[in-house]
């Protein structure tokens, strides 16, 4: 993995390198099952409406798809459309047997109860991992689909071999697809795991005390550059899940992506530092893949 030589004394971790690693894997996997003459996974997806960035992650899953073998499919809307039509679809493609994993491209329009949609999709295809079931079996320890951001942070634990056993691990932010279930994973009987986990949010009060005595720090808030260098002690490992837009006069988008870190302020005291972009962010479609594959092999349902 990447060294630094440089004022950064953290190692840097390289996300896109591990998720590459990890799409090599099922890359492989799928060629067995066709030289088995086996059926290869098919990955469908729901995009509503014209947001730019749902219809560049969209774009990259399919692609990735593409990259690996899978088979890949798009249902497109457009933001007018009813949440009774939307349903319609997603009871449609869980009876479509040949489907493997279901995404729903989120944002959605306001109109649409995005817990009813998510809802509505059969746990066995909720690749994406929000179903109410899914939640409850990692809630359990039960096997199920990890969402892709904690799955993909995990795993990037996993690869740099950091321990985390005994380890104080403070989580900023408990939203139900980043923060909540990795204080779950982070704190249950595993490798990795067997931190001590602590949960902030808008509410916790003398956050620098706590973020202070933290060896490890996962920061989910979606607020640029919150974690400054004086929050942070000396050896810490950081993990930047924020993707925030902010306002470029120097990219061709006009914008350009930021993480919750300052990442400049806090890389020389961490041993490890994700960095945005090219930390999480990627790791995300490994795990949108993997668990697409766990449910073409039925590793999770039967
Ligand atoms: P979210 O639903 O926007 O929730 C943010 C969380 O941060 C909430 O729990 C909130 O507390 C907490 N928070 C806000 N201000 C805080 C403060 N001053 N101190 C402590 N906690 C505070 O979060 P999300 O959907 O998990 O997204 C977080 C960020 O990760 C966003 O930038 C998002 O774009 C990014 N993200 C990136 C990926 C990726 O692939 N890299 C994937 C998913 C999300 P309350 O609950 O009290 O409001």
């Amino acid at each position: 993995m990447k060294e630094l030589t440089t004022d950064i004394a953290a190692k840097i971790i390289d996300g896109k390198k591990v998720s590459l690693f990890i799409q090599d894997e099922l890359k492989k996997q799928v060629e067995e099952i066709k030289s088995n003459g086996g059926k290869v996974p098919h990955l469908c997806a729901i995009l509503v409406g014209n947001d730019g960035g749902s219809e560049t992650y969209v774009a990259a899953k399919i692609k990735a798809c593409e990259n690996i073998g899978y088979k890949s499919s798009m249902y497109r809307f457009d933001d007018k459309v009813t949440e009774a039509d939307l349903i319609k679809k997603v009871d449609e493609i869980n009876n479509d047997s040949d489907i493997d994993g279901l995404i729903v491209q989120l944002p959605l329009p306001k109109h649409i109860d995005v817990d009813k949609v998510t809802n509505y999709i059969k746990p066995e295809k909720d690749v994406d991992g929000f179903h109410p079931v899914n939640l409850g079996k990692l809630l359990l320890g039960l096997p199920t689909y990890v969402s892709a951001t904690p799955f993909g942070i995990m795993q990037l634990l996993r690869f740099y071999n950091i321990e985390t056993a005994g380890k104080h691990c403070v989580v900023l932010g408990r939203s139900n697809i980043v923060g909540t279930p990795l204080s779950i994973l982070m704190s249950r009987n595993r490798d990795p795991g067997n931190a001590t986990v602590t949960l902030c949010h808008s509410k916790t009060k003398k956050l620098k005390e706590i973020t202070l005595q933290a060896d490890i720090i996962i920061a989910a808030l979606g607020i640029p550059e919150f974690l400054k260098g004086d929050m942070v002690k000396e050896g810490a490992v950081i993990i930047d899940v924020g993707t925030t837009r902010v306002p470029a006069t120097d990219t061709k988008s006009g914008w350009r992506l930021k993480g919750d870190v300052d990442f400049d302020a806090v890389a020389p005291k961490a041993s490890f530092i994700t960095p945005v972009p090219g930390g999480v962010g990627p790791m995300t479609i490994a795990g949108l893949l993997a668990n697409t594959m766990k449910s073409a092999k039925k590793e999770i349902y039967k």
